[in-house]
């Protein structure tokens, strides 16, 4: 057994074995789990140096799970926008593929709480060769994103079959892995996964990050190995409240993330998902963090700040507003009434 399939054999599933000192009694817990599972890899675990920490609050169970009335279970309408089961066609050249139901720890603030990591995640073969034959009859797709779950969480050889069976399709000219794998599980990033990923080429790779602390050795390793082989690698973060919803922590993590070569991609408002109401915070307070990065360091380390609007919508770009008056075509001429990065309106 590899070493990143011990790693899952010894994760924490149950909250009785989460180590006294990160928990006061794991009885009432147990019943959120029931609904919501949960799993903590010994790797990801390692991370936590306290009780409610950051990397606490993302991945052990906590009672205000069951105490959110007002999200949704499917915010994003996913299950309605399918045309065939696991396959998410919401805008017209790209699709999102959910090709595992499994992750390396589940995330308490998931966006596919409702299913993932459960058996009410139905993903076998035969729901992606369904998958397989809409994305061949539908050519107008030309880019493909694999989720799930996780993709990375298949075996090496399960993957490569969905990835031959993608690039038969001439229609198809780009293929992007979502992966919180490089995070919360860098030892599944092998140089035999990374071997049989590169004749795949080109393969985007997005990896959800949310705090400086998740930036480790061996996270910059697995980065590292990716970023060598060619892969362009882009950053997705969730704004969680009480994780990582300061400016400093935000800027911090953009930063790290440039030094393992990974590129800021996305910065998304928390969903309104069932489950998930506590970690949510208001998009004033995001914007207010976007304009403390924009123009106050490099570009390079500034998201795109988006909500992905309940009901199904679609992606929203949020960007605090620097164009104080649109009545003059003067704006381009002379900058009039034009708010500068640093907050000075010139005129
Ligand atoms: C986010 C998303 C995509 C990809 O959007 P990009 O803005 O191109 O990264 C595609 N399909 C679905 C359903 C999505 O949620
Ligand atoms: S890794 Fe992604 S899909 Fe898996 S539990 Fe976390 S947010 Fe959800």
């Amino acid at each position: 057994m590899s070493s990143w399939q011990k790693q899952l054999e010894k994760s924490i599933i149950h909250p009785r074995d989460i180590p006294v000192r990160f928990i006061d009694g794991a009885g009432a817990l147990a019943r959120i789990t029931d609904a919501y599972p949960m799993r903590v890899n010994p790797y990801f675990l390692s991370l936590i140096k306290k009780k409610g920490d950051p990397i606490w609050k993302q991945v052990i169970p906590d009672e205000q799970e069951f105490r959110d009335t007002i999200c949704m279970t499917d915010p994003l309408n996913e299950e309605n926008l399918s045309p065939v089961p696991n396959l998410v066609h919401k805008y017209p050249d790209r699709a999102l593929f959910l090709v595992s139901s499994e992750c390396a720890v589940y995330c308490r603030f998931c966006t596919r709480k409702r299913k993932v990591g459960t058996d009410r995640m139905k993903v076998s073969r035969e729901t992606v060769r369904e998958g397989l034959n809409y994305l061949r009859k539908t050519t107008e797709i030309r880019d493909v994103l694999l989720s799930g779950g996780d993709p990375l969480l298949l075996t090496d050889e399960y993957l490569q079959w969905i990835l031959e069976a993608l690039r038969r399709i001439k229609t198809i000219e780009i293929i992007r892995i979502h992966t919180r794998v490089p995070c919360a599980l860098p030892m599944r990033v092998t140089t035999r996964l990374v071997r049989m990923l590169k004749k795949f080429h080109p393969l985007y790779i997005n990896i959800h990050f949310n705090h400086p602390d998740e930036i480790t050795a061996e996270a910059a390793k697995a980065c590292g190995r990716l970023a060598d082989n060619g892969f362009p690698l882009g950053g997705q973060t969730v704004l969680l409240r009480g994780v990582n919803n300061s400016a400093a922590t935000m800027k911090q993590l953009m930063h790290r993330l440039l030094q393992i070569r990974v590129r800021p991609y996305y910065l998304f408002q928390a969903d309104m998902t069932r489950g998930t109401n506590h970690f949510r915070t208001s998009i004033e307070e995001g914007l207010a963090i976007m304009k403390t990065l924009i123009g106050h360091t490099s570009g390079l380390a500034v998201p795109a700040y988006t909500v992905d609007a309940p009901g199904g919508g679609g992606k929203i770009p949020l960007t605090p507003d620097y164009v104080k008056r649109l009545d003059s075509e003067l704006i381009f001429e002379n900058y009039c009434g034009v708010t500068c990065s640093y907050g000075n309106v010139v005129y």
